[in-house]
């Protein structure tokens, strides 16, 4: 059995190309101070539209899209990239969510709409969660009443990131004609609404991330036509679990990118910062720790980019197990490595100054989002049999 995991070229000059673009447009404290409004957002349209016209968005998406025509491997290269240089386009990996479910099972004109908006730098965004079903997705109550050529949904929707600048949010919800004796997974759909439509409310949650990011969207008597329905109604379960082993990927991916760019600021600092009249890296604890971390990322990145590769190889199966030991294992050498690089920091890891204080609260949420990871586990333990 031949392992092998090195980028191809193609691969390498991709990873270069983002390495040169993220250091010019936000390599610096002042580029993104600037970008992000002062760090009260989380993405900045100005760069993910930059980016977008250069080609960079969109790996993945085929080239009759506006896309690069790639797969899950260079996605996960420009998500570990973005991460790792701090970019703030926070939304991207969100759109590329919405965007599998799109290249699955959208209609011709869905593609050209919302594949073409992704990679052009837009902004998607989809809603399962509220606020009495979170890990129990399936049980969510969003009604969609069939109504004259189109639906009407009502319902609110909790923790929806970037719907305050999303084109579109892809709202997942239950068809009100289904039988009330039907099972929790029957019956769902997935339906686009217009954030900026009549009867859509969307509201800011304050985190201690502190940036714009997350919100409840309520929706009020919202309608909308035939042709805003994703896929099939009554089909939205399968079309939700077809793409959640790219989802845990993606959020892999993402955490490899920050717990290197926590790891590589620590190192840094280890040898810069002097006391005892030595630099800190000198002393043999700070070493362990370090040592540690960087071993830490590299399993991390190692299992992230083999289950990518096992999903480019294989893209209709499902890899449930692998996927959520990647988004687990990611997730957690992230948050791990970050308290690691705080301490290294001593006081002045509390200090927004310090890149380090601004990551712990990514750190520590990335662990709950896109199913916790005690969810992950329950996955994983119903593979063994348990
Ligand atoms: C920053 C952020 C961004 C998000 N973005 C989106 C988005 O764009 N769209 C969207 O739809 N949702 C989004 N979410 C919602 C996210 O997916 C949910 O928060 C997550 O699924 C957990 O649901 P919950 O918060 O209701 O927690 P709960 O489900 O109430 O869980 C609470 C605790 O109980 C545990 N628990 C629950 N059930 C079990 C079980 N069966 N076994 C063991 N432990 C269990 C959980 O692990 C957790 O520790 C986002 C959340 C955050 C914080």
């Amino acid at each position: 059995m031949a392992i092998d995991f090195t980028f191809t070229d193609e691969q390498q000059a991709y990873r270069d190309a983002l390495r040169d673009v993220f250091a010019r447009e936000c390599g610096s404290a002042e580029q993104l101070e600037r970008l992000t409004d002062g760090h009260k957002k989380h993405h900045s349209d100005e760069l993910s539209r930059k980016l977008g016209e250069a080609g960079l968005l969109g790996p993945s998406i085929e080239e009759a899209y506006g896309g690069a025509g790639g797969g899950i491997v260079e996605e996960m290269i420009l998500l570990e990239e973005m991460m790792k240089a701090g970019a703030p386009i926070g939304a991207y990996a969100v759109s590329l969510i919405v965007a599998g479910a799109v290249q699955k099972f959208g209609t011709e004109e869905q593609k050209q709409l919302v594949l073409g908006n992704v990679a052009a730098g837009g902004v998607e965004a989809i809603a399962m969660s509220e606020p009495e079903s979170g890990s129990d997705v399936a049980s969510l109550t969003t009604k969609a009443e069939k109504v004259e050529g189109g639906w009407k949904l009502n319902g609110v929707k909790v923790w929806i990131s970037n719907a305050h600048i999303a084109d579109r949010i892809l709202i997942v919800c239950r068809d009100a004609a289904t039988d009330s004796s039907a099972k929790k997974h029957e019956g769902l759909a997935m339906i686009w609404v217009d954030p900026k439509a009549d009867g859509v409310k969307v509201e800011r949650i304050e985190t201690m991330g502190g940036a714009d990011e997350v919100n409840y969207v309520y929706l009020d008597d919202v309608v909308v036509d035939d042709d805003a329905v994703l896929g099939q109604v009554g089909n939205g379960w399968l079309q939700l679990t077809s793409g959640l082993n790219v989802e845990r990927l993606i959020i892999g991916a993402i955490a490899v990118g920050q717990a290197t760019r926590a790891f590589e600021g620590a190192l840094q600092y280890a040898k810069d910062r002097v006391q005892f009249g030595r630099p800190i890296g000198t002393f043999q604890v700070q070493q362990h720790r370090l040592a540690d971390m960087a071993t830490e990322v590299e399993l991390a990145r190692l299992l992230v980019y083999k289950v990518a590769g096992d999903v480019a190889r294989n893209p209709t199966a499902l890899f449930p197990k692998e996927a959520s030991m990647a988004k687990v294992w990611a997730t957690e050498v992230a948050e791990r490595t970050v308290n690691a690089a705080f301490k290294i920091h001593g006081g002045y890891g509390y200090a927004l100054e310090y890149d380090i204080a601004r990551q712990v609260p990514f750190s520590l949420v990335a662990t709950t989002f896109g199913g916790t990871n005690d969810i992950q586990r329950n996955i994983i333990a119903k593979t063994l049999g348990l």
